[in-house]
């Protein structure tokens, strides 16, 4: 998941050129109490409101697109360190803070894209070269999007709307993060699952643990729980985190929504929201969508049927009569895996100690695209937070800045995610600087967690190498629907036996992985890939159906869609709940982006062949793709960089296989 805020959300290095003046970037900012967020808010906001009456009295001449840069960078300063705290911020006040001010900034930029002045002078601007004609045609398209062209009753609506759908988001965000569900069990009915996993989580007077359901442990009682009692506990706390509340608040989602579509005149908020991205409409998603559902419904119905053999067989039921749940499927998952294939995710974690899994990540992005990462004695946000540099391998110069929060905390997001703090910009020396949140087993990680490592990865990477003129520009501003390419291509990288023996690299006590359970892995990802993308499509349709033509009932949408799946929906429960990317700005209406980028990630993978190490392939991606940002259309970056028009063959084969 990658989460940049667009336009006006930044610094003031000036003149020098690249090659004279090392770059730098701030460190983190410190606030110990609320009040300290809420000064820093009413100062980023006042400087903002100055530095926007001084953009408005300029004239709109060669140099007002930089002028709109420093801009919009000076304010990406000022808001984007306090907006993320609302995620990672050590105590609840803070985190509370740091919302109340997210809220603010949305109310400012909502406003910014509806006004005229800047309007009018970025479309009389000369554009000097290609980058210029590209950043004013996505600009121009986020100000038309933002209701600048609307008349004013119908402006003044659509800002209504947009800041109150950013509120609804976050309120959606914070009823999953402030839960705190909690589901006890028993020692006896934790059987199968890892010590490490509940061992020192706290109990009750009775002896019961009380486990929270975020991961790692959640995926881990899942997989491995032998009590279906157990597992299926931990799935409906899981299921239903976010609540009817949530439910509630996708219904007025998807009003709000509608509405706002309609004003710009059209019938559904799909097409409104896709016109000026690669897909380009819902006609266009439906279909490939459906090209999907046709690949793999077979394979997703023989893999279910596959599992529930393997159910009846383990409880030494009748296989006609034994049924299969939702809560089965991860753990028969792992035990047809283990038995048909040898393999098992948790014997992956002796190979894969935590740290030394982040610096291996980092030494195949080194030895790929020729930079070097050094930790830096800095602090940040929370305890345990690491800091890295990053250098271009061949000059030595520092070129990024990359933050590190490895282990769960409570409070803490809960899923895997890469903000983009600061886009870099050449003409501003301005340094681009990212931050990587997720939460890893200090156990060491299952081969499972090293791909998510390694997509999380892939997203700092585009923020980092980022080489663009203008931060608007900068690294993953780039269409939502190939924003993941980049770190889906990397996830395959974890199968390559030669890819991995770079751990002995960063690891000198380590083990390499025997060649014989990697092959094992090998052949047992590809067990279950019918459901497991059948499941990606439904969600995918889901999230189209919840934004078109009619505003359906949330609930009753999700019951008959799940249910027409091989394992049905299980009534009292609602996943959408807890399904953020569904509120999101830019994954709402987008969640097909997954899959779409998907096809272009495994399109530019077959440029590295055989050698996924191969430094020549790996620095022309740096450059031609990851550096270039949006200051081209993506499908022109992949279409250079492969040499060729992409083509989605390599999807649709892996689907098949
Ligand atoms: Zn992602």
């Amino acid at each position: 998941m990658m989460i940049k805020k667009t336009l006006a959300a930044a610094l003031l290095l000036g003149g020098a050129s690249l090659a004279q003046a090392g770059l730098k970037a701030p460190p983190y900012p410190v606030f110990k109490s609320p009040e300290a967020i809420n000064i820093a808010c009413d100062e980023g906001l006042n400087a903002a409101k100055a530095r926007l009456r001084a953009l408005e009295a300029r004239k709109s001449d060669a140099g007002w697109i930089s002028a709109l840069d420093r801009f919009a960078a000076a304010n990406e300063d000022d808001a984007n360190d306090i907006d993320f705290l609302q995620y990672v911020a050590v105590t609840k006040e803070l985190r509370d803070a740091a919302q109340a001010c997210s809220l603010r900034w949305t109310e400012f930029n909502s406003a910014l894209l509806q006004n005229a002045k800047l309007y009018k002078a970025l479309k009389a601007v000369p554009a000097k070269d290609g980058a210029d004609r590209e950043l004013k045609r996505t600009n121009l398209a986020d100000f038309e999007a933002g209701g600048v062209t609307l008349a004013p009753a119908k402006q003044r609506r659509a800002k209504e709307i947009i800041d109150k759908l950013a509120e609804l988001d976050q309120a959606f965000n914070k009823n999953i993060r402030d839960a705190g569900i909690q589901v006890r069990f028993t020692e006896a009915e934790l059987a199968g699952v890892p010590q490490d996993v509940w061992r020192e989580a706290p109990r009750e007077a009775d002896g019961r643990i009380v486990l929270g359901v975020s991961n790692p442990v959640y995926t881990s009682v899942l997989r491995t729980a032998e009590s279906a009692e157990a597992r299926e506990r931990m799935w409906r706390a899981k299921t239903n985190e976010g609540g009817q509340a949530n439910m509630d608040l996708l219904e007025q989602i998807g009003k709000l929504r509608h509405e706002l579509g309609g004003l710009f005149g059209y019938d559904n908020y799909v097409d409104f929201k896709l016109r000026n991205r690669m897909a380009h409409d819902a006609k266009t998603v439906s279909k490939f969508l459906d090209d999907v559902k046709n690949a793999v419904d077979a394979s997703d119905r023989a893999d279910t049927e596959v599992l529930r053999q393997a159910k009846a067989k383990a409880l030494g039921t009748d296989p006609a009569t034994t049924e299969f749940r939702r809560w089965d499927a991860e753990y028969y998952a792992e035990a047809v895996r283990r038995e048909r294939f040898q393999v098992d995710q948790e014997a992956f974690r002796p190979y894969f100690p935590s740290e030394q899994a982040l610096a291996f990540v980092m030494r195949v992005i080194e030895k790929t695209m020729g930079v070097r990462y050094a930790k830096q004695e800095e602090s940040a946000w929370a305890p345990g937070v690491s800091v890295y540099k990053v250098s271009d391998a061949a000059s030595g110069q520092d070129i990024a800045k990359l933050y590190v929060d490895l282990y769960p905390r409570e409070g803490k997001y809960g899923h895997a995610a890469v903000w983009g703090l600061r886009g870099g910009s050449t003409e501003l020396q301005r340094m681009p600087v990212a931050a990587l949140v997720v939460n890893l087993n200090d156990k060491g990680l299952s081969l499972d967690e090293m791909v998510v490592l390694l997509h999380e990865f892939g997203h700092s990477v585009h923020n980092n190498l980022s080489l663009t003129r203008h931060s608007l520009q900068a690294g993953t501003s780039v269409v939502r629907d190939f924003v993941e390419a980049p770190s889906q291509m990397l996830e395959e990288w974890v199968y390559d036996a030669k890819v991995l023996k770079l751990m002995t690299e960063v690891c000198a006590s380590c083990k390499p992985v025997p060649d014989e359970l990697l092959a094992k892995a090998v052949a047992a990802r590809d067990f279950g890939k019918g459901m497991f993308y059948n499941r990606q499509r439904l969600q995918a349709a889901y999230d189209l159906a919840l934004n078109g033509r009619d505003v359906p009932n949330p609930q009753q949408l999700w019951a008959r869609m799940e249910g027409e799946t091989p394992l049905g929906h299980v009534p009292g429960t609602m996943f959408p709940s807890r399904f953020t990317h569904l509120s999101s700005d830019g994954y709402g209406a987008g969640y097909y982006s997954y899959l779409w980028s998907l096809v272009l990630a495994m399109d530019m993978r077959t440029a590295f062949g055989a050698d996924k190490l191969n430094p020549v392939v790996g620095m022309k991606y740096r450059n031609e793709v990851l550096a270039q940002g949006s200051q081209q259309p993506a499908i022109e970056l992949v279409n250079k960089f492969l040499g060729r028009p992409w083509n989605s063959q390599a999807f649709f084969a892996d689907l098949k296989r």
